[in-house]
C-alpha cells in the first residue's frame, strides 16, 4: 500500500462543493437565479435526521436555498403527495429529495413517482432511470455519480476497461453499471446469486463493491493495479478500541472490501470512511445546480 493509491474522497468532495458554489455565484450574477433544494423527512429515524441536517448545512454553504419539511411518522400518504405536488409547482424549488426509508404506511414508489422528474435530484424516478440507460439528460443517483467522477479523475478515459459491479440495487449497483457502460467499459453486474465472484474480480480493471457486507471482498481477489471503489458502509464491533459505558465493545465503520490487503494490490482504492461517502452530498448539490440550470433553459456547467 502506498499513500498515493488511496483516493481521498473527502478532499475530492470538498473540491466538487467549491466548484458548485462558484457556479452558484455565477448563476446568481448572470441570471439572478439561486438554486433551491427542499428535503422531506418523515418520522424520527436518527440516521436519516443526521443525513438531512448535513444536507441542509452543505446546501447553504454552497450558496443555495435549503428548506426542510419535517413530518410526523404517522403522516398519511396523501399529505406527503400533496406536499410533493406543491413543491413540483413552486418555481423556487429546483430540487426535491424525500429522505428514505419512509414509514410503512407510505408507498415509497408512489411518492418517488409523484416527484417532477426534472426536480428529482436523487435520480430515482423511472423517467430519470430511463434517461440514464438511454443516454439522454438524466439526473443521476448521487452515490454512483460520485463513484464515476472519482474513477474518471483517477483513471482518465475508462474506455475498454473491464468493470465488476457487486450489487444490483436501484440506488447504487444498477445506475453504477449504466454509468460505466456509458464510459465504454465492459461491465459485469454481480449479486447475491453470482457463483464465481472471486474469479470475476480477479479479471477486473475496476471493482465497485456495493453490498453491505463487512470486508467481503478479499485482497487476493484484486488484480494488481486495479481500481477499487468501496461503497459499503458497515458498522462492526471494534474491541481493540475498548468498551463503551454500557460495557459493550466500541464500534467502527468498515467497507465491503478488506482494505489493508486490497490496498496492497490495488492501483487505487477508496477507504471507508472518507472515500465514497462524502461524495454523495456533493453530488446532490451538483444535481440541484444542474436541475436549476435546465429548468431555466441554461446549459449546466460541465462539473
Ligand atoms: P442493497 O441491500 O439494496 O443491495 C445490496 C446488493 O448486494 C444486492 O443487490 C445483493 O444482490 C448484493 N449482495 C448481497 N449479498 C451478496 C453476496 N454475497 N455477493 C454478491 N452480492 C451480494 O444495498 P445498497 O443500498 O445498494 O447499498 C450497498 C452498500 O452501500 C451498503 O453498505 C450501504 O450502506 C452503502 N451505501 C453507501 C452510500 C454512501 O456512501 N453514501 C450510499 C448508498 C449505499
Amino acid at each position: 500500500m502506498t499513500v498515493d493509491n488511496i483516493i481521498d474522497g473527502k478532499a475530492f468532495a470538498a473540491g466538487l462543493r467549491r466548484k458548485v458554489a462558484a457556479e452558484v455565484v455565477r448563476l446568481k450574477k448572470d441570471h439572478d437565479i439561486t438554486p433551491g433544494l427542499s428535503v422531506v423527512l418523515v418520522g424520527n429515524d436518527p440516521a436519516s435526521a443526521v443525513y438531512v441536517r448535513n444536507k441542509g448545512e452543505q446546501t447553504k454553504e454552497a450558496g443555495m436555498v435549503s428548506s426542510e419539511h419535517r413530518l410526523a411518522a404517522d403522516t398519511p400518504e396523501a399529505d406527503i403527495l400533496d406536499l410533493v405536488n406543491k413543491m413540483n409547482d413552486d418555481p423556487s424549488v429546483n430540487g426535491i429529495l424525500v429522505q428514505l426509508p419512509l414509514p410503512h404506511q407510505i408507498d415509497e414508489n408512489k411518492v418517488l413517482a409523484a416527484i417532477n422528474p426534472n426536480k428529482d435530484v436523487d435520480g430515482f424516478h423511472v423517467t430519470n432511470v430511463g434517461r440514464l440507460w438511454t443516454g439522454s439528460d438524466a439526473l443521476v443517483p448521487c452515490t454512483p455519480l460520485g463513484c464515476i467522477l472519482m474513477l474518471k479523475d483517477r483513471l482518465g478515459d475508462l474506455s475498454g476497461k473491464s468493470a465488476v459491479v457487486i450489487g444490483r440495487s436501484n440506488i447504487v449497483g444498477k445506475p453504477m453499471a449504466a454509468l460505466l457502460i456509458a464510459e465504454s467499459c465492459t461491465v459485469t453486474i454481480a449479486h447475491s446469486r453470482t457463483v464465481n465472484l472471486a474469479d470475476l474480480c480477479r479479471d477486473a480493471d475496476i471493482v465497485i463493491a456495493a453490498v453491505g457486507r463487512p470486508e467481503m471482498v478479499k485482497g487476493e481477489w484484486i488484480k494488481p493495479g486495479a481500481t477499487v471503489i468501496d461503497v459499503g458502509i458497515n458498522r462492526v464491533e471494534a474491541p481493540e478500541r475498548g468498551l463503551k459505558e454500557d460495557g459493550s465493545p466500541k464500534t467502527k465503520l468498515v467497507g465491503d472490501v478488506q482494505f489493508t490487503d486490497a490496498a496492497g494490490k490495488a492501483g487505487a482504492i477508496t477507504p471507508v470512511p472518507g472515500g465514497v461517502g462524502p461524495m454523495t452530498i456533493a453530488c446532490l448539490l451538483r444535481n440541484t445546480l444542474v436541475a436549476a440550470c435546465r429548468q431555466n433553459g441554461i446549459a449546466p456547467p460541465p462539473i
